[in-house]
């Protein structure tokens, strides 16, 4: 949705939005990160937008839920979030300096707008990357996956000695050394 911000009224706005899918898939720039993933259900967001001065504040939550897999484990899992966000803009980039004196230290998060157009859909897909953008995990604690015989080590432990790992890699030295 683009939003002029003219049109803010002196009380604010409150706005539900949704994105679908499509929009997602196509907008968000998680791919570009590397992260592979499937939205499960379209981004819910609410926002507050007021409007003080020359400065606009937003002050939202993001509901999102994707289907990703484990960068660990690699196991498939749903991973959702409920992020909130103070986000604040200006208009005019040229008149940047001139601007920031406005700001108090907590409004130090600036972003510029080109004219009198605020896309919240553009918010709210840059906010469901950042959310995203981290390597997934499973669990915080997430023990991964052997690095010698692949077993899911959550699951317990594979039988793999530590030692042993080592005694692999020293191994392959020796046979070197004694070519
Ligand atoms: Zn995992
Ligand atoms: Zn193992």
């Amino acid at each position: 949705m683009k939003l002029n911000i003219q049109e803010i009224p002196e009380e604010g706005l409150t706005l539900e939005l949704s994105v679908d899918e499509t929009t997602v898939t196509e907008l968000a720039s998680l791919d570009a990160e590397g992260v592979q993933y499937r939205l499960l259900k379209p981004l819910k967001a609410h926002l507050r937008i007021s409007l003080a001065g020359s400065i606009v504040s937003v002050q939202g939550s993001l509901e999102a839920a994707i289907s990703v897999n484990c960068s660990r484990c690699l196991k498939g899992f749903t991973h959702t979030t409920e992020p909130a966000f103070n986000l604040y803009y200006v208009r005019g980039a040229k008149e940047h300096e001139e601007r920031e004196k406005e700001l108090t230290p907590e409004e130090t998060e600036i972003n510029y707008l080109e004219g009198d157009i605020l896309d919240t859909t553009e918010l709210l897909l840059e906010q469901f990357s950042l959310n995203f953008a981290m390597k997934p995990l499973c669990r915080s604690d997430c023990k991964g996956l052997c690095l010698a015989c692949g077993a899911d080590l959550n699951k317990g432990p594979c039988g793999c000695k530590k030692e042993k790992r080592i005694d692999h890699r020293f191994a392959s030295l020796k046979d070197f050394k004694v070519k």
